[in-house]
């Protein structure tokens, strides 16, 4: 991070989750291949388990995408596998920061919202996991569900929505994610812009990304106590 990190004016953070707050691992890839083959077989398409297994193996390793030669063959709509596939995700296979629910817990005042590619109940289950759910307003984690798919580097509503969510001005919010691209809206909405460090990430700092963090557990013990005296007086 940069030595000269003023984070005293934040009161809120929108957060993305995978990569973000916890990191995806070998297993969760492993788990998201198993998801995508019993999601396809649940929606009643005819194909075996270990056939559909086999084919969103391939795709990830042609693609990078398990979903890619399911949909294609069956002409399925990507937005009609977000929920299913999500649900049959395993979050316990999920190595997660055992500091993060401190870190939290020492910024009782800051206001917290999530919006994640993936679903909404997914949200919910790693939240709860990573012992960090108590900490959010159920009401203000989405998923890309709840904003008619609308991606966080194509359109404002993922941060408008978020910030509506919890009554936050732009100027004193955060918006912490893994990916630079997806700070580009939120830094023109005027929010402080947090990259949490990925290997995919470019190691100059993108001009539209104010500060860089290690990861959330790093981030959140950087943020000034400020916000823990607006009580007295
Ligand atoms: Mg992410």
């Amino acid at each position: 991070m940069d030595t000269m990190t003023d984070l005293s004016h934040i009161e809120g953070i929108i957060w993305d989750l995978d990569d973000t707050l916890y990191t995806v691992t070998p297993a969760l890839k492993t788990s998201m291949r198993e998801s995508m083959a019993r999601a396809v077989v649940k929606m009643g398409y005819d194909i075996s388990f270990e056939e559909a297994l086999r084919l969103s193996e391939e795709s990830q390793e042609k693609y990078r995408l398990t979903f890619k030669i399911l949909s294609d063959m069956f002409d399925i709509q990507k937005t009609d596998l977000h929920i299913p596939f999500h649900a049959e995700m395993d979050h316990t296979v999920t190595t997660i920061c055992p500091d993060l629910p401190s870190a939290f817990a020492s910024h009782p005042h800051m206001k917290h919202s999530l919006m994640t590619h993936a679903s909404r109940d997914w949200a919910l289950r790693m939240l709860d996991h990573m012992g960090i759910a108590d900490f959010f307003d159920p009401k203000a984690v989405i998923g890309l569900e709840d904003i008619d798919y609308e991606h966080k580097h194509e359109s404002d509503r993922a941060t408008k929505t978020c910030l509506d969510l919890i009554g936050m001005d732009a100027h004193k919010a955060a918006f912490a994610e893994d990916r630079d691209w997806n700070l580009t809206i939120p830094h023109e909405m005027g929010l402080t812009t947090i990259l949490i460090d990925h290997p995919s990430q470019p190691r100059e700092l993108p001009t539209h990304v104010h500060h860089r963090f290690d990861n959330a557990t790093h981030f959140m013990n950087s943020l000034s106590s400020a916000e823990t005296l607006k009580d007295v007086g």
